[in-house]
């Protein structure tokens, strides 16, 4: 029998969660860290754990303990030398991007000024570091090339090119990956779920433990994904009108929408236009066991056809991120689609 190795409750990520657990062992600690990858893989899941273990008073092999003071002020979100920063969406937003402000930074520095009050040291998480306004990323600067000795800062991002050089060079980065889909059904099962639904939702997860656990909890949220494949499975199919048709019936759902949460569900819109499109290329390539979903006919469409929609998509998401025109981008996409 296996012997059972604890470690964090993260899904995937061993060698991550195992090279985070050795700077805390040996007491190696860097001052800032940068955890990079997809949306919804776990970054602040990880992230979190991280900050754990850095804050347990008894922690044995950088595991929390769960139980120190240190530990149940942290899980009641009391502790004070535990911040997060997250990016909101307010007045300076544009096009419904979430940001995190120089004023939200200053506080943060503010307090990081302070000693530790409970634990050894400092420890904060930047969710979302690729939301740094210019201004904050420049104030956070200060931060990172002159670090007190108990301070430890987390940032998160899911587009590393918008991270300033100048801030990431000073992190150590750390990549994650998509997950296995063998190691999604795993924790679905051993969480109680039923075979069919773990596998359901293992295959929609695309490796992204967040959206598993998202389906899991709201099967509105996992009707609709599915809901919207088959969309995306027409819109690929139909004939000119049907596609015409199909794309004004999006742009009304979306235009009803207003800034913030049409840029919201088209990011979403596009992550799920990408997993459908990589199992058309995988499909008509030949490969269809590799696919995600059931993939209907791709009579007609070549790979390099569904290749150059993807990288349309790819840049469109780009160009999300740097505040295009939703609207405009979702047209630039409908064009390109495959006939
Ligand atoms: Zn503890």
């Amino acid at each position: 029998m296996e012997k059972y190795t604890p470690t964090w409750p993260v899904i995937g990520h061993a060698t991550v969660v195992a090279a985070l657990r050795r700077h805390v062992m040996k007491g190696s600690i860097g001052h800032a860290y940068l955890l990079h990858g997809p949306r919804q893989i776990g970054k602040t899941t990880v992230a979190e754990q991280f900050a754990a273990a850095l804050l347990c008073s008894v922690q044995e092999r950088a595991i929390a303990c769960d139980e120190c003071q240190s530990c149940r002020q942290r899980a009641a979100g009391v502790h004070p030398d535990f911040h997060i920063l997250l990016p909101t969406v307010n007045s300076e937003t544009t096009f419904g991007r979430p940001i995190i402000t120089l004023e939200q930074v200053r506080q943060l520095q503010a307090a990081l000024s302070h000693r530790p009050v409970l634990a050894r040291r400092q420890v904060a998480i930047i969710v979302g570091g690729d939301s740094l306004q210019d201004k904050a990323a420049n104030a956070l600067l200060k931060t990172l090339e002159e670090p007190s000795g108990n301070t430890v800062l987390v940032l998160t991002c899911d587009a590393l090119e918008q991270l300033p050089l100048t801030v990431r060079s000073r992190c150590r980065q750390l990549r994650l990956s998509t997950v296995a889909t063998a190691a999604i059904f795993d924790a679905l099962r051993a969480g109680g779920s039923s075979p069919s639904v773990a596998r359901q939702i293992a295959a929609l997860s695309a490796g992204r433990p967040g959206r598993a656990l998202q389906f899991l909890h709201s099967s509105d949220q996992r009707e609709a994904y599915v809901a919207g494949l088959k969309d995306f499975g027409r819109l690929a199919s139909g004939t000119l009108s049907e596609r015409l048709a199909a794309a004004n019936a999006l742009q009304q759902r979306l235009s009803a929408a207003d800034d913030a949460s049409l840029a919201e569900g088209l990011r979403q819109q596009l992550e799920l236009w990408q997993t459908a499109a990589r199992d058309r290329l995988l499909n008509a390539a030949g490969c269809p066991h590799l696919c995600q979903w059931t993939v209907e006919d791709t009579a007609g469409s070549s790979p390099a056809q569904w290749r150059f929609f993807l990288d349309t998509l790819r840049d469109v998401r780009a160009a999300l991120g740097l505040n295009a025109s939703p609207r405009l981008a979702l047209e630039v996409l409908l064009l390109s689609l495959p006939r």
